[in-house]
């Protein structure tokens, strides 16, 4: 099953600090398809969809904010950035009436890429709970 494959994929890696995929997408090294960019936050649309609309929003600059659960003080700025960038994203994609942002965080939450990011989703009715 690829739902229960991707979760023991995630649940299987873990935060190391290491450079992920995402700073090769920021260095414009490897192509992503951008749907919006300012200076602090850069949004492409996911390699996987799981919805019509699936969108990536990430900090351009990680400083140790790897997963949610780790944000520290400093970070409550890039947080709001992030949570705003989700709301242009939803606009421009023509879903603000109604969209899904997630982010998860660490194993447990099945986070597979350790350079936080929201998730977000919509173009289809959502249902909850998630899995
Ligand atoms: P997580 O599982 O950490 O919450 O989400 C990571 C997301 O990044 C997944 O939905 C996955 O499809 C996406 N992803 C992984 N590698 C790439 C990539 O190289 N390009 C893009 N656009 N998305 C990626």
């Amino acid at each position: 099953h690829d739902e229960e494959a991707a979760a023991r994929a995630a649940a299987a890696t873990a935060d190391n600090g290491a450079p992920t995929i995402f700073d090769k997408i920021i260095a414009k090294e490897i192509p992503a398809n951008i749907v919006y960019e300012d200076e602090k936050v850069l949004a492409f649309r996911d390699i996987n969809p799981q919805a019509p609309v699936h969108v990536l929003v990430i900090p351009k600059v990680r400083d140790g904010l790897t997963e949610l659960g780790k944000a520290e003080e400093r970070h409550k700025d890039i947080l709001g950035e992030l949570m705003y960038a989700a709301k242009i994203v939803a606009e421009k994609e023509g879903i603000a009436d109604g969209f899904r942002v997630v982010i998860n965080s660490g194993p447990a939450g099945c986070q597979s890429v350790y350079h936080l990011h929201l998730h977000v989703l919509g173009g289809r009715q959502m249902k909850w709970p998630p899995g």
